[in-house]
């Protein structure tokens, strides 16, 4: 079958391999990392993120359980204090009605990341633990296999973006090393601070370090570059952000990525196909298609696929050939690595 570098999915999946297992690039130490896929803002999603976190402080963000902390939730359980308190002294105003706050305080009881009783007919809360620091640095990387000129000029804008909010820590593009003398990546014209990272086979390689970026400062979101046309000039708009959104911005990212991980791919997969199956490459695994002989992508791979074929009910039946067939241990082997990696 084609090698996974082939496909831009594949690519995807070995660069999210490559730093769960490798992180920092320039490093003989890796450090502990949570890595995801496609996440980010509702404007901008980036390709694979990297969470680099203190393990000890990770430790004690799974307190409070495998699921994300959403922002509701996240006020309530960082503002919990730890002897019982009438919720309204104890948390901040959060700037919307505190009926969404007690709504937020029944799920954060019910999922075990806070406690709760009733006393004189208020609710109290009391924390389990102290929601942790476990965030050091969010980095994002827009993976481009094949990074010529035409694909550097569709990345420049959105990348200048990244830059000028500066709501990552770092940015980079992860490309496939050609091993020419001097790496075309290298030529084409992306912002400065912007890091190249170039992959192949189980190993990677810094042709262009990344400037870090100031998430602790406010930050510009362009809404509207300067433009020209026959009707006139418009004038570029843009605004602020200031660094508390941000803050929590990059914290509702990183939950995201600790609930998710970058094998949940599976679950909008059809693993269930016999057609479908895992291959292990120096990085990790990832999905091929028999069927096509190749590593398919997600879109791809849906019941809708003209070569779709349901397991067999005997693979199913009676826990072939351990437990479930191919299809479920398939699901098993990345559920339980998503989890050992949290
Ligand atoms: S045949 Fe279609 S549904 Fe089956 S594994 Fe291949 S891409 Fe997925």
């Amino acid at each position: 079958m084609p090698a996974p570098a082939d496909h831009e999915f594949g690519f995807e999946l070995r660069v999210c391999a490559w730093a769960e297992r490798r992180w920092p690039p320039d490093s003989e130490e890796p450090m502990s990392v949570v890595v995801a896929r496609q996440l980010g803002t509702e404007r901008r999603r980036w390709d694979t993120v990297v969470i680099e976190t203190d393990p000890e402080a990770l430790r004690r963000r799974a307190v409070f359980g495998s699921d994300r902390l959403d922002e509701d939730l996240l006020h309530v359980v960082r503002n919990a204090p730890p002897s019982w308190t009438f919720y309204r002294d104890a948390l901040p105003h959060p700037g919307y009605p505190w009926r969404y706050v007690r709504e937020a305080i029944h799920r954060a009881n019910d999922r075990g990341a806070v406690e709760t009783r009733k006393r004189a007919n208020r609710i109290e809360i009391r924390r389990i633990a102290p929601y942790p620091d476990w965030i050091e640095r969010v980095i994002a990387i827009e993976n481009k296999p094949d990074l010529d000129a035409s694909a550097a000029r569709a990345l420049r804008d959105q990348m200048e973006r990244d830059v000028a909010v500066s709501l990552a820590d770092e940015v980079w593009v992860a490309t496939r090393r050609t091993g020419d003398r001097v790496e075309p990546a290298l030529l084409e014209d992306l912002p400065i601070e912007v890091g190249i990272l170039a992959l192949d086979d189980g190993s990677a390689e810094v042709l262009w370090h990344p400037h870090s970026l100031a998430t602790d400062r406010p930050g510009t979101v362009v809404e509207e570059r300067a433009s020209t046309s026959e009707y006139g000039e418009r004038a570029a708009r843009f605004r602020y952000v200031d660094p508390t959104t941000k803050r929590t911005k990059r914290l509702a990212i990183a939950e995201r990525a600790y609930e998710r991980g970058w094998r949940s791919y599976v679950e909008t997969m059809r693993p269930d196909c016999r057609q479908f199956d895992l291959e292990r490459d120096q990085n990790g695994y990832v999905p091929v298609c028999r069927a096509k002989r190749a590593v398919q992508s997600a879109v791809e791979c849906r019941g809708s696929c003209s070569e779709f074929e349901p397991e067999p009910p005997a693979w199913r039946q009676r826990g072939w050939p351990i437990d479930g067939g191919p299809g479920t241990a398939i699901q098993r082997i990345l559920a339980d690595r998503r989890a050992r990696q949290r």
